[in-house]
């Protein structure tokens, strides 16, 4: 039974920092960030927060200065190492920008350690916005408990993908493939899925002409390219990740 984090409150706000933290650190906040506080979430001076940085876990926050546009918080004691995440890279063809940006929130929400956005023939996407793509994310662990990020990656053509061996290349194909339940196994890995266009004829040849590729089928539909991405993430979480 994955350990669901009994410490702490539910309550407290969680706020992702670029600064390094540790005990005793203090810290200027941006706009941004203390109009999130001060204004939306209406906290003031001594009110606790839980903040991380994606690397050293979680920490117990004090608001120590409150002003109109700034605020100052001091870091106590840490609440919680920084959680181990299942070695899995979702590679997804960018859809349209609701769709993506929704993509990278579910997939942040389900534990996803690196997204990369694969570039295929029938991809029709607008330029990917890392920086968005990357505040999405943020946002989305801030909500959901994590501590750690999913790292976001440049956009990549399909070519160089298939040259990342070394992982399982577990690949949605909506032509058939191996039930997911036999398919995913623990250990680093790689799903990738298509874009609304599907695969070509010569993509599909040439993926599973790659050593490490295995298809998997998501069942007798055609799920929409982003549904597919999400529903063999989850698959994956159930059956080789973190809710085992
Ligand atoms: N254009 C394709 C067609 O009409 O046959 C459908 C592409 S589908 C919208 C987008 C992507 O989702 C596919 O490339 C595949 O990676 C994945 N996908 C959708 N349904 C699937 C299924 N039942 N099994 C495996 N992969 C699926």
């Amino acid at each position: 039974m994955p350990a669901t984090p009994a410490w702490p409150p539910k309550s407290l706000p969680r706020l992702h920092l670029r600064a390094e933290l540790g005990e005793g650190a203090r810290i200027d906040l941006d706009a941004r960030q203390a109009n999130y506080l001060g204004n939306v979430m209406r906290l003031g001076e001594g009110a606790e927060i839980l903040l991380f940085d994606g690397k050293s876990g979680e920490w117990l926050g004090r608001i120590a200065e409150a002003g109109k546009k700034r605020m100052a918080l001091t870091v106590g004691r840490q609440t919680r190492e920084p959680e181990d995440i299942p070695d899995v890279w979702l590679a997804f063809a960018p859809v349209k920008r609701t769709q993506t940006d929704w993509l990278v929130e579910k997939a942040t929400e389900l534990g996803v350690a690196k997204l990369i956005p694969v570039m295929t023939q029938r991809t029709i996407a607008e330029r990917v916005k890392l920086e968005r793509l990357e505040a999405i994310a943020i946002e989305a662990a801030e909500q959901c408990g994590r501590t750690r990020l999913p790292e976001i990656a440049q956009p990549v053509p399909l070519a160089q993908l298939l040259k990342e061996d070394g992982r399982t290349l577990y690949f949605a194909d909506e032509a058939g493939g191996e039930p997911v339940v036999s398919a995913f196994k623990p250990g680093a890995a790689t799903i990738l899925t298509g874009p609304e266009g599907g695969f070509t004829d010569d993509e599909r040849a040439k993926i599973q002409a790659a050593g490490h590729a295995v298809p998997v089928s998501l069942g007798p539909r055609i799920l929409r390219a982003e549904t597919a991405a999400l529903a063999s993430l989850a698959a994956y979480m159930a059956l080789a990740g973190d809710w085992r």
